[in-house]
């Protein structure tokens, strides 16, 4: 067979194998064989590329290989799962840096010299290297505000917009002076006009990712980060147009379209919109802060929390942030199961942006063992929650505030909740009235049929077990 058409089918298949690959990751019951199948790959498009490459450098290769997998294994075992989302935005860092790397070394040593003059190829060169640069910067920014190393607060000052406004508008003249003389121009030595066009291009895709990143809150990051995988590939798909290869150009679009969907999930299920998380500096002093709602909350002590579960035949754990802060996920397993034991039946309803990062509840119930069946998601509880017993919210706050339905000037209104203030009754597990990420009220720890279980999470769930073991 002709070895360009066998090529061709080969890229096809590793193609094939991405596309099922994302699609088993949409679940956690596949995950890791998507995870598996998405490798594979992976390995046939690298075979296959480098059956296509004439003077290989091997040694530099097998090099990069063996160090890349060495990092890859002490990350997976130094890592902690609390740290994904600042690991996950260092990744994207590296990937737009790859990128810019592959658009800048075609310019450099493949163009110069030659006679290349294609519109098309200055235009993909362009981007790899600008939405790679964005990225790269940007990324750095997200994982120093996420691990505490740069500060977490969002950093504005007057003009901010402007600024940035302004910065875009000359990348933009610049890419088209770039377009206009380096497309004529025969080399791409140092010193001449594209050259210098080019430098000055990335230096200012360099500061963009900055000044765009750092107005963003640290709590905010996640969002961000899912929007910066989503540039890197972006900026893949763009370094695969330079080079021509057609898989770098299929996967490059799959990461950029999944981090833009989970973007928008996001977005969504925050009530907020994208404009909105990248320049209003919410988690800043100046932000709406909203609520200011009046009414007594009822605690109760742990004895009268068993009571009523030992009661309940139909239970709803909703778990939030603190559950994570608390590392009470394995507690509220074994809570779970003695509350099966005693004929309840058990679900656990997680919000798409409960914690910190997407999926965070269900790395940490699935991590406790808790089994994939029994956790739902709001649309499978909201409308028969009258029918729950007892929903038990742990940790969770802005994802169960009724505000986002009944008052129409908190931040929150309109934001889809587990209207768990609709259940027979609802025991809330904090160690406070203070409010949850979005610094809003919740006037759910004052309707008639709540009851507040104050303490830390993981405390408060381990003196329920051991009442219901006595
Ligand atoms: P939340 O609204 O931030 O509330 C968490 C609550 O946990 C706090 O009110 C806190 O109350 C309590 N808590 C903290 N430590 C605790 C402990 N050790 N034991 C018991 N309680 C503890 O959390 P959420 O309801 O999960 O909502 C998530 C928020 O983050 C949403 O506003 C969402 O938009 C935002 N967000 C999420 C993502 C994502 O990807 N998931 C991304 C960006 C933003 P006390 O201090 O009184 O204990």
């Amino acid at each position: 067979m002709n070895p360009q058409l066998l090529r061709g089918l080969c890229y096809i298949a590793a193609s094939i194998f991405f596309v099922f690959g994302l699609k088993m990751l949409s679940s956690p019951r596949t995950a890791r064989k998507g995870n598996l199948v998405s490798a594979i790959g992976m390995l046939i498009a690298i075979l296959t590329t480098l059956t296509a490459m004439t003077d290989v450098k091997w040694a530099w290769l097998i090099v990069g290989a063996v160090v890349g997998s060495a990092v890859g294994a002490m990350a997976a075992r130094l890592v902690k799962m609390t740290s994904m989302p600042e690991m996950v935005g260092l990744f994207n860092g590296f990937g737009g840096l790859a990128s810019l790397l592959v658009g800048w070394s075609e310019y450099h040593w493949n163009w110069a010299g030659s006679n290349q003059t294609i519109l098309f190829t200055t235009v993909a060169i362009l981007l790899t290297v600008l939405i790679g640069g964005v990225t790269f910067t940007g990324s750095l920014i997200a994982f120093g505000k996420l691990s505490g190393l740069v500060n977490g607060k969002p950093i504005l000052f007057k003009g901010q917009n402007l600024v940035n406004a302004g910065l875009l508008i000359a990348i933009v003249v610049l890419s088209i002076a770039f377009c206009a003389t380096g497309q004529q121009a025969p080399e791409a030595e140092r010193g001449s006009l594209p050259y210098v066009l080019l430098v000055i291009s990335i230096l200012s895709a360099f500061v963009l990712g900055v000044l765009s990143t750092i107005p963003i809150g640290g709590a905010d990051m996640p969002v961000v980060i899912c929007l910066l995988n989503s540039y890197s590939g972006l900026a893949a798909c763009a370094a695969g147009f330079v080079i021509g290869n057609n898989v770098l150009i299929v996967s490059g679009s799959l990461v950029g379209a999944s981090g833009l969907i989970l973007t928008s999930i996001m977005c969504r299920a925050m009530n907020r919109s994208l404009a909105n998380v990248l320049f209003s500096g919410f988690g800043s002093a100046t932000a709406a802060k909203g609520g200011g709602y009046q009414g007594e909350a009822k605690p109760i002590s742990t004895d009268d929390a068993y009571l009523m579960l030992e009661a309940a035949r139909n239970v709803v754990f909703v778990p939030g942030y603190g559950m994570a802060a608390a590392q009470a996920q394995h507690a509220v397993r074994e809570l779970g199961e003695l509350l099966e034991e005693n004929g309840a039946e058990v679900r656990y309803c997680i919000h798409p942006v409960a914690g910190r990062m997407p999926g965070h509840m269900n790395v940490l119930l699935a991590e406790a063992n808790v089994p994939y069946e029994v956790l739902v998601e709001p649309p499978d509880v909201n409308p028969n929650i009258e029918m729950v017993d007892v929903a038990v919210v742990i940790g969770a706050n802005d994802v169960v505030n009724p505000a986002a339905r009944e008052d129409e000037n908190s931040p929150l209104w309109g934001m889809p909740i587990i209207e768990v203030d609709r259940a027979q009754t609802c025991i809330v597990l904090k160690r406070s009235l203070n409010p949850g990420f979005a610094g809003v009220d919740n006037p759910l720890f004052f309707k008639d049929n709540t009851r507040m279980l104050f303490g830390d999470a993981k405390a408060s769930i381990t003196s329920l077990v051991s009442e219901f073991k006595q």
